[in-house]
């Protein structure tokens, strides 16, 4: 028998499965989805099973065998190797990649030097000897830590043994240690026996005896006898007990927030959703809907009842949010309703965590996972519906290869099923909403909120005018007054800065000069905390310089408007307010998030100021006001979709105030009051704002008008970078039909990071059947001979952003 086999070694030239040996002995077990361990070159690396057949077109005498079985059973199913396949052609990545994406990363393979030991007999080395301790197989990095290197390659040459690569798959079981306590009798004999001078022994014995017959964690045992190791195994070693190992899972630690209560019944708009929804899920059908429905007008209800009908006729869901440790409600409401059905996959687990997660729903222990993008291939085999909240959310574009968009592995997905997708958002991608207009995904609309609250009223404030009346404060004299008003009246502000805490820059005051990144071509941000100078594309650090580089003034300082500096102002305006700020630096510990989220639902704080985080989810009583401190921040990206991410974040953020009983209200604050994106999400207005974007898109052929697809060029020479990327762009143009239009190449906004400088072409089309062949035949060209140059060129089909 001959297996098809994708090997890990990404950067070899050539993308396709390699022809393997299966041995006698693994004839009955292997199947496709299973992991090997196959030599390759020099090296034993980790492949996949992708086919099993009986005949090979290559010389059967010349291949080599598999060496051996990782697993016994597939790890990724029939279903999911048919998805890796499409997705590698999609995304134009490696298949390897486009396998390894879908398993948790405890799963991917380590590799790891061995020494075999294959003359032990003439080793003279007594130290050496000593080393191996009749052990045949020892870890290269023992050797290396007891400095023996210099032994292992003199006996290497010798031939009297070799080091050879393993492939180190412990996957990551957790496993405990259990103690299982003799019946009472056997310990009463025991005690019976015993040396009155055993005096800790005997106390464990007594202990023992008054649970007889019960098992307990090793751990807890000694906690609650007080005893210490050495003693318990004194005991087991007498058969007061037997041990064992048993396997568990990591239970990640869940947050603990208020319940919320079921709404008895659906809103009308609501029960029609839903009405259709099901009826896809009757009829095993393929649908996709987009669920376009305000702030707090009920959408997740929609799904959770989905759901509900989807595990009551036996299937699974799949439900992404994105980056979802930062709506640990969200993941409240699903566990409230689904209990321990509901796995959660997202960024703040560890490894372990992942992997226990995922075992759970490999073995379909539970039925709904809830996660954030790679929750997309979860390994259920009898899926029921895929929802995607915040559809629109660039996360849900993965920047690595595979550069895939979950949107699209749903639908995927959901085809092999015969089961429906939902799209929601309150304001849809224009993508989405395109498609629904046309009709290729159905339109639900929620337009309105479900307990019947009014949306906030929201106020825009022209910052500008602030300016001329003498207020260079970040706070507008409006929204410090409505501040004012929450904090005497004891309800809760939520103010937002799109920035992160560090991101004010220094600058000269004298000649202008504003300190950059000896590595990158972008200005370093300024940390307040320890003084220092950020990159935040490589890391580089340095001190706040005394004095400006360019001219010696010593009139340079710091400029900008971050989180730290809001708080600070805050301080001085409100000295008796109790603020909580959330943004990168206060979140970077494990569970700071959802800490901090509790600490100001308990009514711990008046204020919660905060980045992008704060946008999503949060759902407090107690929140009647929000402020946005600086909206334009969104809105001179140099990026096709700022105007549409701008009206994004304002809808979302607004979304926060009055959610509940009392009603909310909202300033935005802008340098740009009259832009179409403030003044319609000011009441959440998406179509009209639809519209004129769409113009917009239309005017300068920008997507949903045309696809675009992004070819950036890194090198470390600028000349040879320049060099390449026209190279490419000529390629391109040679290839691709005349009414594809292909920009550049230019440098990228950001022309250089980590001592790289980047170029790019654009390459905009709206029907291009030779596309996918021609930007294989470029990776090609890259992938044997460009990339030895030391060039980087990465492909990326309908990029997030394009600088
Ligand atoms: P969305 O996901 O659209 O922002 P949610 O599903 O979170 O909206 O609903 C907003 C609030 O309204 C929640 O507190 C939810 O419990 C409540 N809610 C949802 N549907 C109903 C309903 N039919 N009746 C009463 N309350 C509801
Ligand atoms: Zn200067
Ligand atoms: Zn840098």
């Amino acid at each position: 028998m001959i297996a098809e086999v994708i090997v890990d070694v990404s950067a070899y030239p050539i993308d396709r499965p390699f022809d393997y040996l299966v041995p006698e002995t693994m004839a009955a077990v292997i199947e496709r989805g299973i992991r090997v361990k196959v030599p390759f070159g020099p090296r034993k690396v980790l492949g996949y099973v992708t086919a099993l057949k009986e005949e090979s077109g290559l010389d059967v005498a010349k291949l080599k065998s598999i060496d051996e079985l990782i697993d016994l059973e597939p790890v990724i199913s029939a279903e999911l190797l048919t998805l890796s396949r499409w997705l590698a052609v999609q995304t134009l990545a490696y298949e390897i990649d486009a396998l390894q994406v879908m398993l948790p990363a405890a799963m991917r393979a380590k590799y790891e030097k061995f020494i075999v030991v294959d003359e032990p007999e003439n080793i003279d080395d007594e130290d050496f000897l000593r080393f191996l301790a009749g052990r045949q197989r020892v870890s290269l990095k023992e050797a290396d830590t007891l400095g023996l290197l210099n032994t292992v390659k003199r006996f290497a040459k010798q031939g009297i043994l070799t080091v050879d690569t393993a492939v180190n798959q412990k996957t990551a079981v957790k496993k405990v240690r259990m103690i299982q306590i003799a019946t009472e009798e056997t310990l009463q004999a025991l005690l019976d026996s015993i040396q009155s001078n055993a005096k800790k022994q005997i106390e464990l014995l007594h202990w023992m005896k008054d649970r007889a017959g019960q098992s307990i964690l090793a751990k807890q045992l000694m906690e609650q006898s007080g005893i210490q190791t050495a003693v318990l195994k004194s005991v087991i070693e007498r058969g007061a007990a037997t041990e064992e190992y048993t396997e568990v899972y990591r239970e990640p630690e869940a947050p603990k927030l208020k319940d919320t209560a079921i709404p008895v019944a659906l809103t009308g708009e609501q029960q029609v959703a839903l009405d259709a929804v099901r009826h896809a899920t009757d009829n095993r059908k393929a649908e996709t809907f987009l669920l376009h429905g305000i702030t707090g007008s009920g959408k997740t209800e929609v799904y959770l009842r989905a759901i509900k009908h989807v595990l009551d006729q036996g299937q699974e869901a799949i439900v992404l949010v994105p980056e979802i440790s930062l709506t640990p409600q969200m993941t409240s409401r699903f566990k409230e309703r689904f209990g321990p059905l509901v796995a959660v996959m997202h960024s703040g687990l560890s490894a372990g965590e992942k992997y226990d997660e995922w075992r759970k729903i490999q073995r379909g222990e539970v039925k709904v996972v809830v996660g954030a993008r790679s929750a997309i291939f979860a390994p259920f085999e009898n899926v029921g519906i895929i929802i995607l909240d915040e559809e629109h959310e660039s996360t849900y574009k993965q920047e690595d290869t595979p550069r895939y968009h979950a949107r699209d592995v749903a639908i995927k997905r959901s085809e092999y099923y015969g089961c429906p997708v939902i799209l929601g958002s309150a304001t849809p991608s224009l993508e989405s909403y395109a498609r629904a207009s046309k009709g290729v995904y159905t339109l639900l609309t929620l337009t309105r909120r479900a307990k019947d609250q009014e949306l906030p009223a929201v106020t825009v404030v022209d910052m500008r005018e602030e300016l001329k009346n003498g207020n260079r404060s970040m706070f507008s004299l409006p929204l410090a007054e409505a501040v004012r008003i929450r904090l005497e009246k004891g309800e809760q502000t939520v103010l937002f800065l799109n920035k992160r805490g560090f991101s004010s820059f220094v600058l000269c005051r004298d000649c202008g000069t504003v300190v950059e990144c000896p590595n990158c071509d972008i200005s370093l941000t300024y940390h307040r905390a320890n003084e220092r100078l950020k990159c935040h594309y490589c890391g580089h650090e340095e001190h706040v310089p005394l004095e400006c580089p360019q001219c010696e003034s010593d009139y340079i300082r710091f400029f900008g408007t971050g989180t730290q500096k809001a708080q600070e102002e805050i301080a001085k305006l409100f000295p008796e307010a109790r603020v909580i700020r959330m943004d990168v630096d206060t979140t970077r510990q494990k569970g700071s998030h959802e800490r901090l989220l509790r600490q100001f639902s308990e009514g711990k704080a008046d204020i919660l100021l905060g980045t992008q985080m704060i946008a999503k989810g949060l759902d407090f009583p107690n929140i009647t006001l929000v402020g946005v401190l600086a909206a334009d921040t969104t809105l001179h990206l140099a990026d096709f979709r700022a105007a549409e991410k701008t009206f994004q974040l304002m809808t979302q953020v607004s979304g926060r105030a009055g959610r509940h009983e009392l009603p909310g209200e909202v300033f935005i604050q802008t340098y740009s009051p009259e832009h179409y994106a403030i003044e319609l999400a000011k009441d959440q207005h998406y179509e009209p704002f639809y519209n004129l974007e769409m113009a917009a898109r239309r005017q300068f052929g920008y997507p949903p008008f045309y696809f675009v697809t992004l070819v950036q060029f890194t090198h470390e020479d600028l000349l040879k970078v320049a060099d390449f990327a026209d190279k490419g762009a000529r390629f391109l143009k040679g290839n691709l039909s005349p009414n594809t239009v292909i920009i550049g190449p230019t440098a990228a906004a950001i022309s250089r990071v980590n001592n790289r400088y980047r170029y790019q072409c654009l390459i905009k089309y709206k029907k291009e059947p030779k596309l996918t062949e021609t930007l294989q035949q470029l990776i090609k060209y890259y992938r044997t001979d460009w990339i030895k140059a030391g060039l980087t060129m990465t492909v990326d089909m309908e990029p997030a952003s394009i600088y």
